[in-house]
């Protein structure tokens, strides 16, 4: 660290963070080019700005610096906030397809005025040491005495909690919120809510609020991209015979024409009608696989209507089962 540094902060070398972190707000506040028309003031504001990033390095007032770097450095500096919130937002996936609303419930704060986040202000407390009693010594396993290790053998603890906080340097509050989630967001998307992050304070604007979407898992629906798929036993006759069927969509149903084939699982697609677009992303499709189920039991009334439909087949043999009516002119005498 060099000593520049810290007189661009105006303080003395060797001055703690919550000194340091003081020392730019205050400057942050007066020389912000937003705040400050002084053709000087972006020049002084950076020195500011590297100065506490030297310092502080561990520590950042805000997140910019976990955005990508590219634009950034072109860009001006923005006014000093307080810290994002990251959260995830569980969706049903039928409430992310179709948009919904939500209240969100969690903990915002902002640093404790008394001790300016360290959690330390007061007076300070002497705490005997419970491993060694006061004495600093302990008996290692083989029952020698030793320098005690959870207060390196001094024999108490000097504490100076906060009262204000308690010694959690924040002073935070639950939060409730109602949003409206639009539709078509995917797995890792993000909504953010600006100003609802940490609260701000006497010197900063207060820190985003950043929803991650997602999504539970659904008893019938999975998601490739904003393709929709699902699959569904259909009898074996209606496949061959096709007609309307009657596709699952979302809350609701399509009626789909599905035309006669052969009795096998297959795949139908239906553009457009997957998971709604979104921006530039256009809707997916929806694809449901078709698996045929064949009857497991006739009634009187259906082995007769299918033997019907067999004798009608077998009109048509050479057409309709050619397999059968070259096996039976070879093999069988007519
Ligand atoms: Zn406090
Ligand atoms: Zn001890």
């Amino acid at each position: 660290m060099s000593i520049c540094a810290w007189t661009v902060l105006g303080l003395k070398p060797g001055a703690d963070g919550t000194a340091v972190k003081r020392a730019y707000r205050r400057l942050a506040m007066r020389w912000h080019p937003d705040r400050n028309a002084d053709p000087v003031a972006t020049e002084r504001f950076k020195e500011i700005r590297a100065a506490y990033d030297q310092l502080l390095e561990a520590e950042p007032v805000d997140d910019e610096e976990e955005e990508p770097a590219a634009t950034e450095a072109d860009s001006e500096p923005t006014p000093p906030r307080a810290a994002d919130i990251r959260l995830n937002l569980e969706l049903d996936l039928v409430a992310a397809a179709l948009g919904c609303r939500q209240t969100i419930a969690y903990v915002r704060g902002k640093d404790c005025n008394t001790c300016a986040g360290t959690g330390k202000a007061g007076m300070v407390r002497t705490r005997f040491c419970p491993a060694c009693h006061g004495s600093g010594r302990v008996r290692d396993v083989e029952r020698v005495l030793v320098q005690c290790p959870d207060c390196g053998g001094r024999g108490f603890f000097s504490e100076q909690i906060c009262p204000d906080c308690g010694g959690s340097g924040r002073d935070a509050y639950e939060a409730s919120l109602e949003i409206k989630v639009p539709p078509g967001m995917l797995p890792g998307d993000e909504l953010r809510l600006a100003g609802q992050g940490e609260m701000a304070s006497d010197d900063l604007a207060a820190g985003d609020l950043y929803l991650t979407i997602v999504i539970r898992s659904h008893p019938l629906f999975r998601l490739s991209g904003r393709d929709l798929l699902a699959s569904m036993p259909v009898s074996a006759l209606q496949l061959m015979a096709g007609g309307e069927i009657r596709l699952p969509w979302f809350d609701g149903f399509l009626d789909y024409k599905l035309e006669g084939g052969l009795p096998e699982r297959r795949e139908i697609r239906i553009a457009g009608k997957g998971f709604p677009g979104r921006g530039r992303n256009p809707a997916g499709d929806l694809l449901i696989e078709l698996i045929p189920v064949f009857p497991r039991q006739l009634n009187a009334r259906q082995r007769k209507l299918l033997l019907q439909a067999n004798a009608a087949l077998a009109d048509t043999l050479a057409e309709s089962l050619p397999e059968i009516d070259a096996w039976q002119q070879m093999h069988l005498p007519s």
